[in-house]
């Protein structure tokens, strides 16, 4: 055995039931090698070398944060521009404040335009949310703020780009251009949106090299790793692998990353099924069978991951009668629906756990449904089928995905960013209010987790503030409690962001908590979330983390 650390702790929390508290932690060779207090461990520090590191002696110890549902990769290139989004956010160099309306955006846009110097590169932001912002962006607005320098706008979610006249003159389209996306105002004059895939990327190549330079991989991890680093986070997953640059070249910018020191975290990928499916055809699980074979806990690919409907800010997941409150904007994904059972039955038989993305309760049916069919025509237990987000759903749902042996990974921040606008746009009351069922999972017995799905919707990726709103439910405007018996103990949600989140990746008997034989992997926060009022949970700091047995800041 290579020589033993011992670090001491005001308090660590285990989230091991049977031993829940403990003063010291043993490690060695990247392994918990005992859990207690330094006189339990004498047994083993009597027959090995070892050393007591008691920086930690006044801060609460708890297993590495786990957000089962991130996508570093692709989205982290957008973490190099000028944020205008609504909410805080993370930033490698510490929290970019939010920015509450369109008009404190556009002021935002006129000082980053007086401290521009070189009219020939645009000003690139990203973070613009219409719905919450009041409104979308155009082309007059934006010459408003200047018509010399090109700037160039992605919305939170990336499904449009706004600018200007110069900046219109540089992606190359004018009043005659035709083109899928290209936006007019009435007058048949150009209103500055790219809207949707097309139209995005045309309206992206001006900025590639700002934007996706050759290094935009490896930059995007880096960034990312240190953000997730920062909010306590110790293990990931990247649940589009396979959609920003291709599996390889993803795969061995991770391991690169890696390799030199640069990304703190764990991370499993889990491979985009239409992209794999193009890629890979009949040779699809073999590819995942050897890249298994070269993966390890720090880097692997694990399960597989489906698309079925929009996404909760953008107001296009599909919805069970009454529907939208105005226009339906929903949307099915890649998959059709009526394929989803013969797409999912080859990973279901061969044992790949499945990640099914169901934002609407009618997304939510149809998925159950098809768990259904593939117990019906292959029995499995234990094969933690996983709906992701799990956003609008009914009790019933619940206590279906119960029984059929489901579990969900749940994106709570809604409930309080997002959910009393969606009262009034898109879901209407009732379902805006109860996004996000965890009482509902709790009561039917399903497993749980929650997840950030940073930074492609509107949140934050904080576990701690995920566990607050989980606790409390409290709406955007600090007050309302968002149908207050679908909170959760402050131990369950510590729960889902621990080891309740290593059982949704199936990593349970090696992550999420601090156990004899388990990787040492610790988040280190300066106050104890059992102790501290419930509505201070999110504001508890995160002092450092451990990885693998050494810390990393
Ligand atoms: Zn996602």
């Amino acid at each position: 055995m290579e020589d033993i650390t011992v670090y001491s702790a005001a308090q660590v929390h285990t989230m091991d039931p049977g031993r829940p508290q403990a003063s010291a932690v043993a490690v060695s060779g990247g392994k918990i090698v005992s859990v207690g207090s330094i006189e339990s461990m004498q047994p083993w520090l009597r027959r090995y070398p070892y050393s007591i590191d008691d920086r930690y002696r006044d801060k609460v110890l708890m297993p590495g944060f786990i957000d089962p549902h991130t996508h570093l990769r692709l989205s982290g290139t957008y973490m190099g521009l000028d944020y205008l989004g609504p909410i805080d956010s993370a930033a490698p160099g510490g929290i970019r404040k939010g920015l509450p309306n369109r008009d404190a955006v556009l002021n935002q846009l006129r000082a980053l335009v007086a401290e521009h110097d070189d009219p020939n590169i645009p000003i690139t932001a990203w973070g613009y949310d219409p719905a919450s912002q009041a409104g979308h962006l155009d082309r007059d607005m934006l010459d408003q703020i200047s018509d010399s320098v090109p700037i160039w706008v992605i919305a939170y979610a990336p499904h449009i780009v706004y600018a200007n006249t110069p900046m219109i003159e540089m992606i190359g389209v004018n009043d005659d251009s035709v083109g899928h996306g290209i936006g007019r105002y009435p007058d048949g004059r150009l209103n500055g949106w790219f809207v949707e895939t097309e139209a995005t990327a045309l309206a992206a190549r001006p900025v590639a090299k700002q934007v996706y330079g050759p290094n935009a991989g490896r930059a995007a991890i880096d960034r990312m790793g240190a953000v997730a680093k920062g909010a306590g986070v110790t293990t990931t997953a990247d649940l589009v692998w396979g959609m920003a640059d291709g599996f390889e070249p993803e795969w061995n910018d991770h391991v690169s990353a890696i390799s030199e020191g640069t990304f703190p975290l764990r991370i499993f990928m889990i491979p985009f099924e239409p992209k794999l499916v193009k890629e890979f055809g009949s040779e699809m699980l073999q590819f995942l069978e050897s890249k298994r074979a070269e993966g390890n806990d720090r880097l692997n690919t694990h399960g597989v991951k489906y698309v079925n409907d929009g996404s909760y800010p953008s107001m296009t997941l599909v919805m069970n009668e009454p529907g939208y409150l105005d226009e339906d904007g929903a949307h099915t994904g890649e998959v059709p629906w009526e394929d989803m059972v013969d797409r999912m039955l080859p990973f279901w038989k061969a044992g790949v756990q499945i990640h099914s993305h169901a934002n609407g309760d009618r997304t939510l049916d149809m998925t159950l449904d098809t768990l259904e069919s593939l117990q019906r025509i292959h029995p499995r237990f234990d094969h933690r089928f996983t709906i992701e987000h799990y956003c609008i759903s009914s009790p019933a749902q619940a206590r279906r995905l119960a029984a059929l042996g489901g579990q969900a990974s749940v994106n709570i921040y809604f409930v309080h960013f997002r959910a009393q606008l969606h009262s009034e746009h898109g879901f209407g009351p009732d379902r805006s209010e109860a996004t996000a069922r965890l009482g509902s999972l709790q009561r039917a017995g399903a497993p749980f987790a929650l997840h950030s799905d940073f930074n492609l919707v509107v949140t934050p990726l904080s576990p701690l503030l995920a566990a607050w709103c989980a606790v409390n439910r409290l709406g955007a405007d600090g007050e309302t409690v968002m149908a207050p018996g679908e909170r959760i103990s402050v131990d369950s949600a510590l729960r889902a962001i621990t080891i309740d989140a290593a059982y949704i990746l199936n990593r349970d008997d090696r992550l999420g908590s601090i156990e004899v034989g388990k990787h040492a992997d610790f988040t280190i926060l300066n106050d104890d979330p059992y102790e501290v009022a419930a509505e201070k949970i999110k504001d508890i700091e995160v002092h450092d983390t451990v990885l693998e047995g050494e810390p990393t800041n």
